[in-house]
């Protein structure tokens, strides 16, 4: 029908945004599936369309750190649809690397618990693996919201869901200055994020986290969400007939945590898809899986 609901999902091709692609097109959204890999992104929509016979869900190659790539996204879903409804902006990276392998074998929790021991304690930072991460899941959602807002304001509900994490949440900066900073959302400018952004590698390379108001050992990925959620505070204030919002979807069992999250990927789908199918509702705001939360 004409006024179908339109949805974009970044990183669909597997784990949660898989899970969220599949549930907003069993509840008859249009789902432009999206993945950086043409043949990784073809084979889910086969799948989902093979296993529930869905025949709303059409695939398009997105790179989310590449402007072409959004642009033609942009470009194909404004031709096609005239406007978007829903942008899910999923796709996230890690920005760090196990320095032992964990063994697949291994039940869950002792796989959970060698995870977070390798994380908290064997992990090294380098410059490039933040550039990386925050190219991604910073500047990536940043991105997709500049050149997806124009044709979410055509629609007559747009809404942005951004999956985010509660590594990202304020509680986690124990310095007050830029814990501070970052709450007071009417003085925060993008060029104040962006500038955090860029100088964080920098900080990860010379060991200076602490004089650039991070804790210590911060991740880029701690650093990434914590970024994207100041950035989508200050665009939901500046257009406020879009829904905007981030969510956490819970600690999930995914490829980004090597399978060691509790939870299952239609357990983490529930937040983000509730968000995402709302009627309205608050914006510029938090959610804890389905609870409303704080940044
Ligand atoms: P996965 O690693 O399973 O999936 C990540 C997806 O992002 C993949 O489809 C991946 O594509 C895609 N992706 C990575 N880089 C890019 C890029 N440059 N352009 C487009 N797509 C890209 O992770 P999850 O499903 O666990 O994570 C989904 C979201 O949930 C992330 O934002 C994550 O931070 C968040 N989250 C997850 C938690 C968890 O416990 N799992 C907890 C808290 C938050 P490819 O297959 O090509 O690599």
């Amino acid at each position: 029908e004409a006024n179908k609901r339109i949805a974009v999902v970044t990183g669909g091709n597997k784990g949660i945004g898989l899970e969220i692609c599949k549930e907003l097109a069993a509840n008859g959204v249009g789902v432009v599936l999206t993945a950086r890999d043409e043949k990784r992104g073809n084979e889910a929509v086969d799948k989902l369309t093979a296993d529930y016979g869905f025949t709303n869900i059409i695939f398009h190659q997105l790179d989310v750190t590449d402007h072409s790539s959004i642009a033609s996204l942009a470009d194909f879903v404004k031709n096609q649809f005239g406007k978007l409804d829903i942008l899910v902006n999923n796709a996230a990276i890690t920005g760090v690397e196990l320095s032992q392998p964990i063994d697949e074998k291994l039940p869950q929790p002792e796989r959970a618990e060698l995870f977070h021991k390798y994380i908290v304690q064997i992990f090294v930072q380098s410059y490039e693996k933040a550039v990386d991460c925050l190219k991604t899941n910073y500047y990536g959602v940043k991105y997709m919201m500049e050149a997806f807002l124009p044709l979410l304001l055509l629609s007559n509900a747009g809404r942005i869901v951004n999956v985010s994490s509660n590594q990202g949440q304020l509680q986690g900066l124990t310095n007050n200055k830029l814990r501070k900073e970052l709450e007071d959302i009417d003085n925060l400018t993008v060029e104040r994020i962006d500038h955090l952004t860029n100088s964080f590698p920098k900080h990860v390379r010379d060991n200076t986290l602490e004089e650039g108001g991070w804790p210590p050992r911060f991740s880029a990925y701690r650093a990434s969400k914590v970024l994207m959620n100041a950035y989508t505070r200050i665009i939901a204030k500046r257009y406020p007939s879009v829904t905007i919002n981030c969510v956490n979807p819970g600690y999930v069992g995914t490829d980004l945590n090597y399978n060691t999250g509790a939870l299952t990927v239609s357990e983490g789908a529930q937040g983000p898809v509730m968000v995402a199918l709302a009627e309205g509702g608050p914006t510029g705001q938090f959610y804890d899986q389905t609870q409303l939360s704080i940044f």
